[in-house]
């Protein structure tokens, strides 16, 4: 049984690694997938892809910057629109640049807030608004949000304290949004991922690959294939009763 069947699920980010392992996996489950990102050509590319696999049209590509709130709300009348409803939204776009706090200015600081946090806030406020709504003309659909956080968001990094804050904000505004939202039967729920290799982590880099061997028990990088199946399984009904937690996936980080 597909656990997708007549899902309207937005991926923000969707154009690359955690992003588009996650639109593949619920489209490869049955759901009707919105990728939203900056680059239009990389949305393409993850949207062909997909359609091809499906044999018919289940992606549909985006651009939008999440840090706009004009942006943020053209595509909140796209989805209105074309498809009336949204039953899964996973704000996953976020990123980093390393730099200590001493070395980073007041813009690169608040940039980093704007991506990470201001962008959670302002797409869970603009389509939560549909998806309230929708809930209120038939509740008897499991609708529900998945932030990305991360591992920085409790153990921050000396080369991204900016990144850190940002996601422990993420991790706490998820529980925010679970109240708040859990009277219209939404559930809110965050994922925080460990070193994963995508473009965001230089996998090849000496330094990192020492860190993740000291300091990972599993000994090696996440894929993002493991991080979409938490997503699948999170946004699926299965975790029905499941709302205002963060789930850590992040190969044994944590213990050491
Ligand atoms: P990627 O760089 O592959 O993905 C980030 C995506 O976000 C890109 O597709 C990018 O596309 C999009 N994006 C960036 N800025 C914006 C914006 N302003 N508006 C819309 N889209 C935007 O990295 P990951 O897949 O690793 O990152 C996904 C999430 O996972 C992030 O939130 C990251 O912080 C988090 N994470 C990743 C970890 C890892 O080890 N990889 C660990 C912990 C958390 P474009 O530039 O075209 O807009």
């Amino acid at each position: 049984m597909s656990r997708f069947n007549n899902a309207i699920a937005v991926i923000t980010g969707g154009g690359s690694g955690i992003g588009e392992a996650s639109a593949k996996r619920l489209a490869a489950e049955g759901a009707k997938v919105i990728l939203v990102g900056r680059t239009a050509s990389k949305l393409d590319r993850v949207a062909s892809e997909i359609n091809e696999v499906e044999n018919e049209k289940v992606a549909f590509p985006f651009t939008c910057d999440v840090t706009s709130e004009k942006d943020v709300d053209q595509l909140t009348d796209y989805l209105e629109k074309e498809f009336g409803d949204v039953t899964v939204l996973i704000n996953n776009a976020g990123g980093s640049f390393n730099s200590n706090i001493q070395q980073t200015s007041y813009e690169q600081w608040d940039d980093i807030q704007k991506l990470n946090v201001d962008s959670v806030f302002l797409v869970s406020k603009k389509i939560g608004k549909l998806m309230i709504d929708a809930a209120s003309k038939n509740e008897n659909v499991d609708r529900n949000i998945i932030n990305i956080a991360s591992l920085s968001g409790y153990k921050p990094g000396a080369l991204f304290p900016h990144y850190s804050a940002a996601k422990a904000s993420v991790i706490n505004l998820t529980k925010a949004l679970a109240f708040e939202y859990s009277r219209s039967g939404i559930r809110v729920n965050s994922i925080s991922p460990g070193f994963i290799a995508t473009d965001l982590v230089d996998s090849q880099n000496e330094k990192v690959q020492k860190i993740i061997n000291r300091k990972t028990t599993m000994s090696r990088l996440g894929k993002p294939e493991e991080i979409a199946s938490v997503v699948a399984f999170l946004s699926s009904e299965e975790a029905s009763y499941v709302t205002g937690i963060d789930m850590l996936v992040d190969g044994g980080y944590m213990l050491t």
